[in-house]
């Protein structure tokens, strides 16, 4: 019989390839601008019509290139930026697979235009589906011109695969937005069909973001800076209060380089935890700076995934940053008093969130980007004796108001009582200005959340011995479930003793957990650990400082004597974000006496 295989010829190939690399319009325009980044252009402009379908045009003022090399950069595998593979692991250009414009001129009418600096004259190259129509001298400006025409216009299927107008030129636009936003030196334009879309002059990072989002953005925007021997941070963070109900801007960049990560999101978001209402979407613009060989951005053709050698240090790292930013700018809602800003201290940075990792380059395992708050000692929620003071010179304050204004007569009453109850449910207390109406189920699982978290994280707590080890009986999952979290649960004060196939024998719980809630507390963990956790790697810490508080609070219905009221005011003000349980439900609220009076006006 016949041989049967044969290679296929380049222009078939460079299709089949153009198959992975270009997708829509907008996967041109991404390739275009990132060759005239990686050019060293200081000027880019892009010039659109018909959603990108009818052309696409980039222009740069780049190093342009000879003529030898513009014949050389439509064939497939042909790049200037990698020589070797180990070059693979040291990238510092946008491109290196060398496909991108082999590709497009498989599948479009292409027109090059470039000339390098000393040149006199440039060269011209125009072709059709992998060929080659022309090739001249021409006298044009430094830089490179790319005019992509008729994309798709030898593959109908592709054609008419794509989208409306709107809709590619969203993806375009989203495109053009993270270039333009991971280089704010560059100047942009962008024109669609004659109109202007966006001139983007070169500015600082903070400028080009409210450039491109508009001026409402630069109030929302709280500044974010971390220098560490294994990465850096800067960016900018929006105001929780101007979180979104629709996730939209939300921009990792690692090494100038857009991605997408929905492990470094979920740090984020982490962070702002219990500041956002639930289902809404904290913005934010990160730029992460890591050498360039600890990251690996060959495993996704279109590259905007990559892989990380560290990827549990940067979570812990970026995640307690972002915390710090928050806190430091105080944009946790306050009440009526000067905060302490030891509260605004989030939890220290716990060397058991890089445990497990094998970072290829040393990572100092103190590391703590909290160093001036180390120093100072953070106080536990419990004993911040500070902040117990702040708030209890608010009611030494009340009797003095009280005597000046001679609001009452009964002064000795208001001293003795300071909170009441309300119908089992709510703790009201006498502030300066006015009452604080507590809700005391969810302010209990504030000060329970804070509480366990601390214990897991950053010091273990203290447990108290069970007289008769106490075993229980879970299916073979869940005792793997158990036992995966088993560090964490003994810092939060449980000690086991045994662990079978299907029990496990429990010697020691946690001071506020009694005896007959052990079971409850481990079985609503699981429950919540199933819900919640998408993924083994990610840390268990605040799933189950939050399924404790739930299962351990004081619920509605509860009658609390005046000592236990007082106790859960101090404590819920000691707490380092006391407006919101870990739930997202306010925790209090205050009314002022001008808002009393404005009741009894209307
Ligand atoms: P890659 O960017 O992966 O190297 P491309 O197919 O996108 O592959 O480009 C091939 C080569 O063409 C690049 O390596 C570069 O040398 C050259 N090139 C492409 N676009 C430009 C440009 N705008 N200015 C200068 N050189 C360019
Ligand atoms: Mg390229």
């Amino acid at each position: 019989m016949s041989d049967i295989i044969q290679l296929l010829p380049d222009h078939v190939a460079n299709q089949i390839a153009a198959g992975e690399v270009v997708q829509r319009p907008a996967s041109v325009v991404k390739e275009l601008l990132e060759n005239a980044i990686d050019a060293g252009a200081t000027s880019i402009k892009l010039l659109l019509k018909d959603a990108g379908k009818t052309l696409i045009q980039v222009i740069d003022d780049g190093k342009g290139m000879s003529a030898t090399d513009a014949r050389m950069s439509f064939e497939r595998h042909a790049t200037s930026k990698i020589q070797k593979a180990e070059d693979l692991f040291n990238l510092s250009t946008k491109g290196f697979r060398g496909e991108a414009l082999a590709s497009i001129a498989a599948i479009a009418h292409v027109e090059l235009k470039t000339k390098q600096e000393n040149e006199e004259l440039g060269t011209s190259i125009k072709i059709e589906g992998s060929k080659i129509v022309s090739q001249d001298f021409i006298s044009t400006s430094k830089g490179t011109s790319i005019a992509v025409k008729n994309l798709f216009y030898n593959i109908p299927a592709r054609r008419n695969f794509l989208k409306s107008d709107t809709v590619e030129t969203r993806h375009i636009i989203d495109e053009f937005q993270r270039v333009a936003l991971a280089h704010p030196t560059i100047y942009f334009l962008l024109h669609h069909n004659n109109n202007e879309v966006y001139n983007l002059r070169g500015s600082n990072l903070r400028q080009r973001i409210v450039a491109v989002f508009g001026s409402k953005m630069n109030e929302k925007l709280v500044p974010i800076n971390e220098h560490t021997d294994i990465l850096d941070i800067q960016g900018f963070i929006a105001k929780p209060e101007f979180s979104k109900r629709k996730r939209g801007e939300q921009f990792f960049f690692v090494n100038d380089r857009f991605i997408k990560s929905s492990y470094l999101n979920h740090a984020v978001v982490n962070a702002f935890d219990g500041l956002l209402e639930q289902g809404s979407h904290p913005s934010y613009f990160l730029y992460l700076t890591v050498p360039a060989s600890t990251i690996d951005i060959n495993i996704h053709p279109t590259k905007t995934e990559i892989k990380f050698d560290n990827e549990k240090a940067l979570y812990a790292m970026l995640r307690a940053t972002v915390k710090h930013s928050l806190g430091q700018y105080n944009v946790a809602p306050v009440l009526d008093f000067n905060r302490d800003s030891n509260l605004d201290t989030p939890y220290h940075f716990n060397k058991s969130a890089v445990k497990g990792s094998v970072p290829k380059i040393t990572v100092d395992p103190d590391f703590n980007p909290f160093k001036e708050a180390s120093q100072k000692e953070v106080a536990l929620p419990y004993k911040s004796e500070q902040n117990t003071q702040s708030w209890e010179s608010l009611y030494t304050s009340v009797s003095d108001e009280i005597n000046q204004e001679e609001l009452f007569d009964h002064q000795q009453e208001t001293k003795t009582q300071k909170t009441f109850q309300i119908q089992r449910k709510y703790v009201m207390s006498l502030i300066k200005s006015g009452v604080v109406l507590i809700h005391q189920s969810s302010a209990h699982q504030r000060i329970l959340y804070e509480e366990f978290l601390e214990s897991i994280t950053v010091k273990e707590a203290n447990s108290q011995q069970l007289l008769f080890p106490v075993k229980i009986s879970f299916t073979s999952q869940e005792i793997e479930m158990i036992y995966t979290m088993k560090s964490e649960l003994e810092n939060a004060g449980f000690s086991f003793d045994e662990f079978t196939k299907d029990s496990v024998t429990i010697k020691g719980i946690p001071v506020s957990v009694t005896e007959s809630k052990i079971t409850i507390i481990l079985e609503e963990l699981l429950n919540d650990m199933n819900l919640e956790v998408p993924d083994a790697s990610f840390s268990h810490f605040d799933v189950m400082a939050k399924s404790f508080a739930k299962t351990l609070s004081l619920k509605t219905g509860t009658k609390l004597s005046e000592k236990e009221q007082e106790s859960l005011v101090n404590n819920l003000f000691s707490c380092k974000e006391s407006t919101i349980s870990p739930f997202g439900k306010a925790t209090f609220k205050t009314l002022t006496l001008n808002e009393i009076d404005n009741l009894f006006n209307s």
